[in-house]
């Protein structure tokens, strides 16, 4: 089964493949976490847009986002995954990675290592 299709990106117009290649090689869209609805349009960007898109999306959540919200934050009940990406769950900083807010979010509670971007303090 290969579910691969070529798209156009709606946004930069680039070609990119988007799809299932086989049951345990899914489409690079389930890396990402799943934040959108279909109908947002999320379907025809390329993987970068699509990343970009995510984390305007995730910026915007964070923006909402008070230290009493976190405690009961929706990204804890998304789906886990070990998979980071840079940029929506860290950035590097002279080589040292930099957790952001989101990744504190899905953990779902504070660590209490005084990360730099530790949603849960006020
Ligand atoms: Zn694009």
């Amino acid at each position: 089964m290969n579910g691969v299709k070529t798209k156009i990106c709606s946004s930069c117009e680039a070609y990119f493949k988007c799809g299932d290649i086989s049951t345990e090689n899914k489409c690079w869209y389930n890396d990402f976490p799943p934040i959108f609805s279909l109908s947002e349009g999320s379907d025809c960007l390329c993987p970068n847009c699509f990343k970009e898109a995510c984390e305007d999306k995730i910026d915007a959540y964070l923006e909402t986002m008070t230290a009493q919200k976190a405690i009961n934050n929706k990204a804890q009940f998304l789906p886990k995954t070990n998979l980071l990406i840079e940029g929506i769950d860290y950035y590097l900083e002279n080589g040292n990675y930099v957790f952001k807010a989101w990744f504190h979010l899905k953990r779902g509670k504070c660590c209490n290592n005084n990360c730099r971007h530790c949603p849960y303090r006020g």
